[in-house]
């Protein structure tokens, strides 16, 4: 019988969609058994993926992002691209169950042949925010879609860990706040390489536009790129328009980094910076699991508490510790 990871490996290449969400829900899996096969798999699929672009939507609840993922991503169906959508689900972490599960959402582009939508949770403790959406992107990829689309919540780090996975953050806002930067979170601002005001409809139009002009005027100061001057636009998700422009934005700045060779570089840091999150990571669990060392954590963790053991050479003691039983 042939391996669960052949079954899955034949699957991808033959753009099977249904074959995809199984090997996704292997690599989410923290089974033993799963993870090796997980640890098969991907290698395998690596020489096939990577050809896409990959793009975050992120914006707070409400601002229509889902509305305009599906009028984007229905758009560039019709100019005969293959899309995925990926939505970090926050709501996972804490409670199990999923918000993104049960509303019902992006129904037209998930009826489409060439689109694929999945939830991705967002793990707890060990992998920080959704642990395994850049597993995900690579099955996408190998799986033919050449768009990636990852929409995450405005919930602060996340957004930041999202950054680190995609080549172009495009940002949502809507109108409505006055002092439109003040709603934003300036970590965010900074990383974004567009920014669109949605909902600029019906008798929101004009305040949408002073928005725009506030966060245009804003961003001016604090621009960070030379050759990058980020742009800010409003559209109508629900009315369909501003989803052209977004596209031509997109595909501006991706033929810009291609042409300085910036795309690959942004891509190669990407990596690196997975590989040593992954250490990072797999270490941490390593110490943390260790049933001597955490006795012994726990003993010196009440000393510091107590004051009677400085935290440097608390910490000292445990690495010295973790030395000695992981000598080989
Ligand atoms: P998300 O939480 O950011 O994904 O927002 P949704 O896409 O679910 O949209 C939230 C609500 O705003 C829904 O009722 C949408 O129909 C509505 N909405 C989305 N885009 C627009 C828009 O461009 N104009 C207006 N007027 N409503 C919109």
């Amino acid at each position: 019988m042939a391996a669960v990871e052949d079954i899955l490996y034949n699957g991808i290449l033959g753009h099977d969609r249904s074959v995809l969400a199984k090997a996704i829900t292997l690599i989410e899996s923290t089974a033993d058994k799963d993870i090796k096969a997980a640890g098969n798999l991907l290698p395998r699929i690596l020489p096939y993926s990577g050809h896409s672009i990959r793009l975050a939507v992120s914006g707070p609840p409400g601002a229509g992002k889902s509305t305009l993922i599906e009028k984007l991503g229905l758009y560039l169906i019709g100019q005969n691209h293959k899309i995925a959508v990926l939505a970090i689900d926050p709501s996972s972490t804490k409670s199990g169950g999923s918000i993104l599960g049960d509303k019902t959402r992006m129904e037209n582009l998930a009826r489409s042949p060439d689109s694929f939508i999945r939830p991705s949770p967002s793990l707890g403790k060990t992998g920080g925010v959704a642990a395994k959406t850049r597993e995900t992107i690579l099955l996408c990829e190998a799986a033919g879609y050449d768009i990636i689309i990852i929409e995450t919540m405005g919930v602060g780090q996340g957004e930041l860990a999202v950054y680190n996975m995609v080549d172009f953050f495009l940002l949502v806002q809507i109108a409505g706040s006055g002092d439109e930067l003040q709603g934003m979170k300036k970590g965010i601002v900074e990383v974004a390489d567009s920014i669109v005001i949605n909902k600029a409809d019906g008798e929101n139009i004009a305040e949408a536009e002073k928005a725009r002009q506030q966060i245009e005027m804003a961003l001016h100061y604090l621009s960070t790129s030379a050759d990058w001057k980020v742009p800010v636009i409003t559209s109508s998700a629900s009315e369909n328009r501003g989803i052209d422009k977004i596209w031509s934005i997109i595909s501006d700045f991706i033929s810009r980094q291609k042409l300085n060779q910036a795309f690959e570089k942004k891509r190669s840091g990407q990596n690196r910076d997975w590989m040593l999150s992954l250490i990072r990571n797999q270490m941490e669990g390593i110490l943390f699991s260790d049933k001597t060392i955490n006795q012994h954590m726990e003993k010196l963790e009440q000393q510091v508490l107590n004051d009677e053991i400085l935290a440097t050479s608390a910490a000292e003691q445990i690495i010295e510790l973790f030395k000695e039983r992981y000598k080989s």
